[in-house]
C-alpha cells in the first residue's frame, strides 16, 4: 500500500541482464531530480518499466527484480513482453502519438494492433498501481504513453487524488482531430483531477479538443465533467539549477573561438537537418567566420528500432559531410558530428566551452538542454539561439528567438550572437538566471503537488439521504399490490446521442418494460417530451402506456392516443421562422417539429459560439412571446417553446386519479421531470444525475436506473 504512487513508462532505475546477474542504474534525468523528494517519502512508490523485455527473464528473475527493486529502489516494475515494446512504445506512443503531438500529421500511424497494445499496456500499468492503492493515495501520472491510466484508475476508485502531467506538446484540435481515438484519450486524461502541461498554448488547445470533441465547458481552466470538477493549467518544467550552474566541471578545451553546440537526442522533431542548413548558409553569407568557426553537432542515439530515425541519421551523415566538403580546409573541419551519449558531466563540460547554443525544433514541449546551458553559462553568459516552436520560449524571451525553417534568420543570428556587446549579453542572461534559479524542476515538482494536494475531492458523493436503497425499494415494489411506474425516456431511460433519431430503444430495454408492465398490478407509463408519433413508433407495441409532447398526448396501456387540450399553434409559425434564422447561423443545431411544440435542439453546434447564441435566442423568444400562453423550457442542450399548460406533472395525474396505488416510482433527469417530482411527491422520485431538484433520491447515470428496474423486473 502506498500514499504517493508515480507512474511513468521507465522507471528512474534500469535493470540489465548480464549472463550471471542483473545490473541496476539509477537514471539522473529530470523527473527523477524533480521527484526525488516525493519519492524519497517513506511511503511512496514509483511504478514503470525497468527496461528489460519479460521474455529475456524467468519467473524466478521477475521475482529477484522485483524484490530488489521494492526494498533498495522504492520501485514496481511492469513487465513489459517485446510485442508489446514493439507495438505499445515503439508503436502507438512512438509512431503515432509523438509524431502527431508534435504537428508531424503525416508521419502519423493508425493501426488497430498497436492501439489495442497501447489500451492493454496501461491496462497492465493499472493492475501494478491496483495493490498499492489506498483511500487517500495521491498518484502521479506522467507523459504521453499512459494517457489511459488516469481514467482506468478513475473508474476503480471514484476518490482518489489523480494528477497528471504531459512532457510532450498538445497540439491544437485541428491536429489532435486526426486521432482517430481522439474521444478514447480525452476522456482517459479526464480521469485526472489535475492535468499539467509545460505552457499556456498547450492547455488552450486541450481545451479546446475538450469543448470541441466532447462538448465539456471550462471556465477558468477548469473542466465540468460527469460529477466532477477538473483542473488544467501550465508548470512548466525546470532542471537543478544549481548542479549545472556551481558544476566544478571543467570547460572543454575547445580549438575555436567561436564555438556553437547544439545537444539533441537523434529526433526529427530537433530540427536538425534544418539547423544544419542554416550554419550553411551563415558560411555562405558570412565568410569573414570561415576557419574562425566550429559546429559541434551532439546527437544521442534514440529508438534506434525504427526506420524514421535510421534514415534521419543517414541524412544528417550526408548534410555534414556536404557542408566539411564544401567550406571546410585542411585545417579547418566546420561541423564535428557526435553520434553518441554523454553523460551530464560531460556535457557540461562542453555546454560551458561553447560560445552559441542552438537550440532550433521544429517542434518541442519544453527543452531541458537550452536551459541546461543558459545554467551552465551563468558566469560566462554565451548566447542562446531558441526556436519559437520549443516550449522554453515562452520562458526565454531573452534568448535570440528565431524560426527554425528561416535559415537566413538563424543564419543572421548567429552572426548577431557572436558581435552582441558583454553589456547586452549580461543584460540578457540576468533576466534569465534569475526564471532558472527560482523555477528550478523541484520548484516545478513542488508547485503541482501543492496544486494537486489543494485539490477538493470533487466527485459529488450522493448526500446520505439521498443515496436509494435498493433493498427497500425492491420489498416494498413487491408487497404492493397496485403499481405504476412513471419512467421518462431521454436521460433516464436512455443515454443522449448525437441526434435524437438514435437514441432508439434497445431490443433489452424493451424486453425490460415488457416483463415489468406484464407483472400483476403494474402499469409502466414512458413519459416523454418526445413526438407522441415517435414514441407510437419506438414503444406502441408494448403492453405500457405512453405520454408524449410533454403530456399533451396520452395513450393508455390498449387504449388509442388522446390529444389532452386543444392547443393553439397560431405562434408557432412565427417563432419557427425565428428559430430557423438561428439554425442557419448555428451550424450543427436543428429544430424539432413537434405536433404542438417546438424544440430547437443545438448539441452539435459549434461549443463556441453557444455562449453568444444561446442567450441571445432566449432573449428573443422571451420578447416575442410576450404574454401568449407559450413557455420556453430548457433541458440538455435544447430550449422547448411549448403551451405552458401542458406538463409531466399534470399528465401523471391522469393516471393516478384513477386508481389508489400503493406504489408510485417516478425516474427522470431533466428540468422538465421536476413537474412529476412535485405531482407524485407522496410516492417514490428519483433524479438522474446532479443539480437541484424536488426529487427525494438521486441516481447518477441511466447505468444505476437499469440496474434498479433489473432488481424490480426479477
Ligand atoms: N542528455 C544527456 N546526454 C546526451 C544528450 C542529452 O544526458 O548525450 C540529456 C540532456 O542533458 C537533457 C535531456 O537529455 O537533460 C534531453 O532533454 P530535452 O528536454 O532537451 O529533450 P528530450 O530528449 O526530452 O526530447
Amino acid at each position: 500500500m502506498a500514499k504517493f504512487i508515480i507512474a511513468s513508462n521507465r522507471l528512474p532505475v534500469t535493470v540489465k541482464k548480464t549472463d550471471a546477474d542483473f545490473t541496476y542504474s539509477k537514471s539522473i534525468g529530470g523527473l527523477a531530480t524533480g521527484l526525488k523528494n516525493y519519492h524519497a517519502q517513506n511511503d511512496a512508490v514509483w511504478v514503470g518499466w525497468p527496461g528489460v523485455a519479460k521474455e529475456r527473464l524467468s519467473k524466478t528473475d521477475q521475482r529477484t527484480i522485483h524484490t530488489t527493486l521494492e526494498t533498495d529502489y522504492k520501485a514496481k516494475p511492469v513487465f513489459l513482453s517485446e510485442e508489446d515494446i514493439t507495438l505499445y512504445y515503439e508503436g502507438f506512443s512512438n509512431k503515432t502519438l509523438w509524431p502527431l503531438f508534435h504537428y508531424f500529421a503525416e508521419k502519423t500511424e493508425h493501426t488497430v494492433p498497436m492501439w489495442n497494445a497501447y489500451q492493454a499496456v496501461n491496462q497492465t500499468f493499472l493492475d501494478a498501481i491496483d495493490p498499492l492503492i489506498e483511500e487517500d493515495s495521491t498518484i502521479w501520472v506522467h507523459d504521453y504513453q499512459l494517457l489511459l491510466l488516469p481514467g482506468l484508475i478513475r473508474e476503480k476508485y471514484p476518490t482518489v487524488k489523480i494528477g497528471f502531467f504531459l512532457h510532450i506538446p498538445f497540439p491544437s484540435f485541428e491536429i489532435f482531430r486526426l486521432l482517430i481515438w481522439q474521444k478514447e484519450i480525452l476522456l482517459g486524461l479526464l480521469g485526472a483531477d489535475l492535468i499539467g502541461f509545460h505552457t499556456y498554448d498547450y492547455v488552450r488547445h486541450f481545451l479546446s479538443s475538450i469543448r470541441r470533441i466532447l462538448g465539456l465547458d471550462h471556465h477558468l481552466y477548469q473542466i465540468k465533467h460527469e460529477d466532477r470538477l477538473i483542473e488544467t493549467d501550465a508548470f512548466p518544467m525546470g532542471i537543478h539549477y544549481d548542479y549545472f550552474a556551481e558544476s566544478p566541471v571543467e570547460a572543454y578545451d575547445k580549438k575555436s573561438d567561436h564555438l556553437i553546440l547544439s545537444v539533441d537526442r537523434l529526433d526529427y522533431t530537433k530540427g536538425i537537418l534544418e539547423r544544419l542548413e542554416s550554419f550553411r548558409v551563415f558560411l555562405e553569407k558570412y565568410p569573414d567566420y570561415h576557419a574562425k568557426v566550429s559546429f559541434y553537432l551532439i546527437v544521442a542515439p534514440s529508438r534506434t528500432g525504427l526506420d524514421t530515425y535510421e534514415s534521419l541519421k543517414e541524412s544528417i551523415e550526408k548534410t555534414v559531410s556536404e557542408i566539411n566538403g564544401a567550406y571546410g580546409s585542411f585545417d579547418w573541419m566546420p561541423v564535428w558530428f557526435l553520434y553518441q551519449s554523454f553523460t551530464q558531466e560531460e556535457l557540461i563540460s562542453f555546454y560551458k566551452a561553447a560560445d552559441l547554443m542552438l537550440v532550433t525544433p521544429l517542434r518541442d514541449g519544453m527543452n531541458l538542454v537550452a536551459k541546461e546551458y543558459l545554467a551552465a553559462q551563468a558566469h560566462h553568459h554565451g548566447m542562446l539561439i531558441l526556436s519559437e516552436t520549443a516550449g522554453a520560449a515562452s520562458e526565454l524571451s531573452e534568448a535570440l528567438i528565431v524560426n527554425p525553417n528561416d535559415h537566413d534568420g538563424v543564419a543572421d543570428e548567429i552572426k548577431h550572437a557572436f558581435e552582441m556587446t558583454p553589456e547586452e549579453r549580461m543584460s540578457r542572461h540576468k533576466i534569465m538566471q534569475k526564471r532558472l534559479k527560482r523555477y528550478s524542476v523541484t520548484f516545478w515538482a513542488d508547485t503541482f503537488m501543492k496544486r494537486l494536494n489543494a485539490i477538493e475531492p470533487t466527485v459529488k458523493t450522493l448526500k446520505q439521504e439521498e443515496v436509494l436503497d435498493l433493498d427497500a425499494v425492491e420489498a416494498s415494489f413487491k408487497q404492493a399490490s397496485r403499481k405504476i411506474l412513471f419512467l421518462d425516456y431521454d436521460g433516464t431511460l436512455m443515454g443522449f446521442k448525437k441526434h435524437p433519431d438514435q437514441a432508439y430503444p434497445s431490443v433489452r430495454l424493451k424486453k425490460r418494460l415488457t416483463t415489468l408492465a406484464e407483472k400483476p398490478g403494474t402499469d409502466v407509463v414512458v413519459i416523454s417530451g418526445r413526438d407522441h408519433q415517435t414514441l407510437e413508433n419506438w414503444l406502441g407495441m408494448l403492453p405500457v402506456s405512453l405520454v408524449g409532447d410533454h403530456g399533451l398526448f396520452i395513450k393508455k396501456k390498449g387504449g388509442a392516443w388522446k390529444q389532452m387540450i386543444t392547443a393553439s399553434d397560431a405562434w408557432m409559425t412565427s417563432l419557427r421562422n425565428v428559430l430557423d434564422t438561428y439554425a442557419d447561423q448555428m451550424p450543427g443545431a436543428f429544430i424539432e417539429d413537434k405536433t404542438h411544440s417546438l424544440a430547437f435542439h443545438y448539441r452539435n453546434a459549434e461549443p463556441d459560439m453557444l455562449s453568444v447564441k444561446i442567450p441571445d435566442l432566449k432573449e428573443t423568444l422571451r420578447t416575442m412571446i410576450g404574454s401568449e400562453p407559450i413557455e420556453i423550457q430548457e433541458g440538455h442542450r435544447v430550449i422547448e417553446i411549448k403551451d405552458q399548460r401542458i406538463n409531466k406533472g399534470q399528465a401523471t395525474y391522469q393516471f393516478t386519479n384513477d386508481h389508489d396505488y400503493d406504489f408510485i416510482l417516478t425516474i427522470g433527469d431533466d428540468t422538465t421531470d421536476e413537474d412529476m417530482f412535485k405531482a407524485q411527491s407522496k410516492g417514490l422520485t428519483i433524479k438522474v444525475g446532479f443539480g437541484d431538484t424536488a426529487a427525494q433520491k438521486r441516481v447518477r447515470s441511466t447505468k444505476d436506473v437499469s440496474a434498479l428496474l433489473e432488481r424490480l423486473e426479477s
